[in-house]
């Protein structure tokens, strides 16, 4: 005999239901705010407020950032353009751009996934790539 817990009356399941909707918008405030500003980060905003919202640090600091976040001003939308390359005149892969910086200046790179290899290696010892032709009699 549940007494009391049986019957919710419909105003109370209204109050739920509106307790419940209220509860959503106040959690996304953060995103919502900036949603509003047009931040540049709203994106990573919305993540840490959707997956670390529910903590009050994760809420609070999504809100601060949603309000200290840069507008995508008009220098944002000015994406510098890559100048017209013909191709033609650089055949080899540019695969070298996608290896990770690295301080040594004799470094090489695989030229099948970038990894780096030894200046002395055959084969990368990463993807097996045929760094050079073996030497042929
Ligand atoms: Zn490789």
């Amino acid at each position: 005999m549940l007494m009391g817990y049986s019957s919710f009356g419909p105003v109370m399941v209204a109050v739920m239901i509106f307790a419940f909707a209220l509860a959503i918008v106040v959690y996304f405030i953060p995103s919502i705010v900036a949603y509003a500003r047009r931040t540049q980060n709203f994106l990573a905003i919305f993540l840490l407020n959707l997956f670390l919202g529910w903590s009050l640090l994760g809420w609070v600091g999504s809100l601060i950032w949603a309000l200290l976040d840069e507008k995508k001003g008009y220098a944002y939308m000015q994406v510098p353009v890559a100048a017209p390359n013909n191709s033609s005149l650089s055949p080899q892969p540019r695969a070298i751009m996608t290896a990770p910086p690295t301080p040594s200046s004799t470094a090489v790179f695989c030229p099948h996934c970038g990894h780096a290899v030894g200046p002395e290696d055959l084969f990368c010892a990463h993807c097996g790539h045929a760094l050079r032709q073996p030497p042929e009699k």
